[in-house]
């Protein structure tokens, strides 16, 4: 059975705005997703709704199979983390991670035996009696997760829970959360809108914009195949080139192109006469100066280099196609004739077919 289950979610504030549509997603038990995407796309929102904050106008929502759309939140198996903690800060460290407990009846010997486990699982035993608001950034944060996850819940919701981190602490608590979650099991759904985070941590991306879901998969399915020009714009760093005359062969696409005939694989989104785009992850282009007899490869761009600079193993060109558009090239830096390439050098880029997706327009 599925741990959680959003059938065709839609989210209308009184307002009038729409904040969500037609949201359908399956998440098995012990899944961590992430919802990314930009701000205002509807991913808080969407987690207000799973945790009962929320009202919601559209659809149901499934937990265990029981349908809790009219279950108020704290009678739902959910906890949630918020992105500045939300800790009590004239409290304690027991107090705040004790306070989820108050509500659910238990003897004091039975919450302070809970409360003592979780603390000392995350590291919190000496700090205790000391009040939230006298320890770091990074001690907070495994108070809020403390607190969140004592009471046991099937599903912990985390809205943007390392975005008050600064990023060396931030790397670090990524790695424990993932842990974390392996260790203990618990279905995880966790908001964000840096996509290193959710290609990092998740085990499945839902990519959302505008309200919609635009595509839901692996991380390396949403970054190696992306289904829609959205997700090719904001997930990985694509070159998008335009296409015209779109035919189909199986699983494989082709366009003309200003710069040739291309092709690729076939996206979800792209139907017969769709405005076609191509899409060409950077890392995926090889590029060679224009004479070289190598320069034999699929999807061939002719163009001259108009920025190169090179960190550590990772070298980047902007390659300028006739002045038209220009794209971006990543590659490593131990190719001596590639490194030699200086700017206003004319150079073939090339990808192959099966790392290129074709996608709808819009
Ligand atoms: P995200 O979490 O992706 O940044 P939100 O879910 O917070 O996005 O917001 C989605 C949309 O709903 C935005 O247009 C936002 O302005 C709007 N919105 C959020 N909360 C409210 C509210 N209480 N009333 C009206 N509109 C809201």
């Amino acid at each position: 059975m599925n741990d959680l289950e959003l059938i065709g979610v839609g989210k209308t504030y009184p307002d009038g705005t729409v904040a969500v549509s037609d949201f359908d997603l399956a998440v098995k038990p012990g899944e961590f997703v992430a919802f990314l995407g930009p701000s205002g796309c509807g991913k808080s929102t969407t987690l207000r709704m799973i945790a009962g904050f929320e009202d919601i106008s559209n659809g149901d929502i499934l937990i265990k199979g029981k349908n809790v759309s009219a279950v108020p939140p704290e009678k739902r198996p959910t906890s949630m983390i918020f992105q500045n903690y939300a800790l009590f800060p004239h409290m304690t460290v027991r107090q705040n991670i004790g306070f989820g407990l108050d509500v659910k009846g238990l003897s004091s010997g039975e919450k302070k035996a809970k409360v003592d486990r979780i603390m000392e699982m995350f590291g919190l035993s000496e700090f205790a009696d000391r009040k939230a608001d006298r320890l770091s950034g990074g001690q907070r944060q495994r108070i809020a997760l403390a607190r969140g996850l004592v009471v046991e819940p099937d599903i912990l919701l985390l809205d943007e829970p390392l975005g008050a981190l600064d990023a060396n602490l931030r790397r670090v608590i990524q790695n424990e959360l993932k842990l974390l979650q392996r260790e203990l099991g618990i279905t995880f759904v966790f908001v964000t809108h840096a996509q290193s985070e959710a290609l990092g941590l998740s085990d499945r991306i839902v990519v959302m914009n505008r309200g919609r879901v635009e595509q839901i998969g692996t991380p390396h399915e949403v970054y190696a195949s992306p289904a829609t020009e959205f997700v090719a714009r904001f997930i990985g760093s694509n070159a998008i080139i335009e296409g015209s005359n779109l035919s189909f062969d199986g699983d494989a696409a082709f366009v003309d192109t200003a710069f040739g005939r291309m092709h690729g694989r076939r996206s979800q989104s792209l139907a017969p006469g769709a405005a076609a785009l191509v899409a060409i992850p950077a890392e995926a282009m090889r590029i060679q100066p224009a004479n070289s007899s190598a320069a034999d490869g699929e999807n061939r761009l002719r163009g001259t280099v108009s920025m190169k600079h090179a960190v550590g193993s990772v070298g980047h060109f902007k390659v300028d196609l006739d002045g038209r558009q220009s794209v971006d090239v990543q590659t490593g830096t131990d190719n001596e004739a590639l490194m030699r390439l200086a700017i206003g050098d004319a150079v073939i880029v090339d990808c192959p077919s099966d790392r290129v997706t074709l996608v709808a327009r819009g």
